[in-house]
């Protein structure tokens, strides 16, 4: 049987880690994994998580089955918190998932049933799992053009010029805020013309919405998904908990699919439990009841909020502290990008050989295509990752 198979490629991320943690030399910076830390390094638990989590123990009187859809209040709650009032509920449906992979696993797997010819288009760069999670669910994946490395920014007219050739054979994935790995996002007038021509060329949109809160706020970060909401009839988003809940192994996401019409939405919707009951049955309960209370819950809810906003400005806070510390030492502005970007990521545009030096001599660990983890950074290591970056690029 297990003759037929080669080894599978082993996903850079975890590679990366496991060098890392084999790495003996004190001082050790570690920019790659996709998980906020504070700046002792550590990603604790949030104290409305925790709370929350302490209440769950305290009340839950059983384990039965919850059903398909999973935590119906958790959806509901991620639907608002996502698409706010952008869309009348009666079109919108709902399936907790396993995370915001799972999320997007089952709604690519709901695509590839609804129009098994049709090409995604994923931005060049993208999060490393987008495309093969794509070409997994059986569709042709190409890329439109997102970023141009030379100047940190969105290379904006060249995406353009690509969606205006896009049809109704297309789906977009678009990252809602914060876009992993470049850190570059679309202004909200880019969003609005982005939209115009998904709406004129009968593009299919599929949010991917990672980071909500992570960027410029909750709502702030919202205004792409809600764009389209509002002018887009049919579409659907994957959210994911584990960044801004901190729940990451707990597996917490939402399929979220609009529909026309609350009858169509409703057809959709049973494909959609078709696909997740023939897959896993029924998502994990656990993080998505905690998120349920937080969001539910007027003072958890506060809670949650103050903390994430103290993530949002610490990670703002990082951004600014690293530019200025390239541009002291550099003398030019050739970094300022990083200050711009929003998010957890920014790709600094180094080439892989200076990504290889910088782990080699200095111990800074980032991935290959030169993207770091900005919350792994605490002000020392700001000070010393600008030394290596400045005497690296020279
Ligand atoms: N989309 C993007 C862009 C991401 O960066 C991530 C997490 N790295 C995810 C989806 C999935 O997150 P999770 O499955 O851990 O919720």
């Amino acid at each position: 049987m297990f003759e037929t198979l080669s080894k599978a490629p082993q996903d850079k991320i975890f590679a990366l880690m496991a060098e890392y943690a084999a790495d003996k030399r004190d001082g050790k910076i570690d920019l790659g994994i996709g998980v906020y830390k504070d700046d002792a390094g550590n990603t604790p638990i949030m104290s409305a998580v925790k709370k929350a989590e302490e209440r769950i123990i305290a009340t839950a009187t059983t384990k039965t089955y919850v059903g398909v859809a999973g935590n119906k209040g958790f959806s509901a709650a991620m639907v608002k918190l996502a698409l706010g009032d952008s869309v009348p509920l009666d079109r919108v449906r709902a399936a907790q998932a396993p995370g915001g992979t799972g999320a997007l696993w089952v709604l690519l797997t709901l695509l590839k049933r609804a129009k098994p010819d049709a090409t995604v288009w994923i931005s060049d760069p993208s999060w490393p799992n987008h495309a093969p999670m794509a070409r997994q669910a059986g569709f042709a994946v190409e890329h439109y053009p997102y970023f141009d490395p030379e100047t940190g920014t969105v290379r904006f007219e060249d995406l353009l010029a690509r969606f205006e050739k896009f049809s109704k054979h297309d789906i977009v994935l678009l990252h809602g805020c914060c876009h992993n790995p470049t850190g570059a996002n679309l202004t909200p007038e880019q969003w609005d013309r982005v939209v115009a021509l998904l709406k004129k060329t009968g593009a299919f949109p599929l949010v991917d919405m990672a980071y909500q809160g992570f960027g410029d706020g909750l709502e702030e970060d919202a205004y792409g998904l809600r764009a389209v909401g509002r002018e887009i009839e049919q579409f659907v988003c994957a959210t994911s908990c584990s960044k801004n809940f901190g729940v990451y192994r707990e597996r917490v996401g939402c399929a979220i699919i609009v529909g026309k019409d609350a009858a169509q939405a409703d057809i959709v919707n049973s494909q959609m439990l078709n696909v997740i009951r023939g897959a896993y049955s029924q998502p994990p309960d656990h993080g998505a009841e905690i998120v349920r209370l937080i969001l539910e819950d007027d003072a958890l809810r506060a809670e949650w909020q103050a903390e994430l906003e103290a993530m949002r400005t610490r990670m703002i806070a990082n951004r600014k502290a690293l530019a200025e510390a390239i541009r002291s030492r550099s003398n030019s502005s050739d970094f300022d990008f990083v200050a711009e970007h929003r998010g957890m990521f920014s790709l600094l545009g180094l080439s892989a050989e200076t990504v290889n030096h910088l782990k080699a001599e200095n111990a800074v660990y980032m991935l290959d295509d030169s993207r770091i983890n900005i919350a792994g950074l605490a002000d020392d290591r700001i000070q010393r990752l600008a030394d290596a970056v400045v005497a690296a690029s020279r």
